[in-house]
């Protein structure tokens, strides 16, 4: 709550001193605090991935990856963001919303981005192995679906891609023994990142 705050003042002090000159600029500002979110996550030993929610400027919701400390295989950062923006405003849907999300989501998150009626999606790194987006699916933009999503992608990828890699680097030098190339393509975090081809993914 504590740090929401801070973020929020400083997004306010940040708007009044016309910091916040373009869209772009924008969402790399916001995107900061979903990738201060993803180092919540790493700190925790969780998959490095983070989301906020924001409504006019203000974060209302936040959330990082940790479907392993609380035995959730949907907490993932996105769901736990959605669900305490639709909490802080009372409302299910959050038709005025953007998503960012250091990662682009899954299929689940995805599924529940159309659900809540998120306006906007901002997302960093493409998830080439399990993305619900634009990769391997297209769930947000799908027409068949009663809602569509605006999608934003490559915001700070780089930040967002760093941060796996670092993670999965550190995890496979933790764990001699696994294979490594088996739990790059096998573990659910092994997830095969763009421009990750000249990486050991
Ligand atoms: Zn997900």
């Amino acid at each position: 709550m504590a740090q929401r705050n801070e973020a929020n003042e400083e997004t306010n002090s940040a708007a009044a001193a016309g910091h916040l000159r373009d869209a772009d600029e924008n969402d790399s500002f916001f995107m900061g605090f979903a990738l201060g979110e993803a180092r919540l996550a790493r700190d925790a030993g969780e998959v490095p991935i983070g989301a906020i929610v924001v409504i006019d400027n203000q974060i209302v919701g936040s959330g990082h990856n940790h479907p392993i400390g609380s035995s959730d295989p949907t907490a993932h950062a996105e769901i736990i963001a959605l669900r305490e923006a639709a909490r802080r405003i009372g409302n299910y849907r959050l038709t005025e919303a953007t998503l960012y999300v250091t990662i682009e989501p899954c299929a689940m998150c995805a599924g529940a981005i159309v659900n809540a009626r998120i306006k906007r999606l901002v997302y960093g790194a493409a998830d080439l192995r399990a993305g619900g987006v634009d990769t391997v699916f297209q769930i947000c933009t799908n027409g068949s679906l009663n809602h569509q999503v605006e999608v934003t992608s490559g915001t700070r990828a780089e930040d967002g891609r760093r941060l796996m890699q670092a993670f999965f680097k550190q995890r496979r030098k933790n764990k001699p023994d696994d294979d490594s190339a088996n739990l790059a393509n096998n573990d659910e975090g092994g997830r095969r990142l763009e421009v990750a081809s000249d990486d050991d993914e």
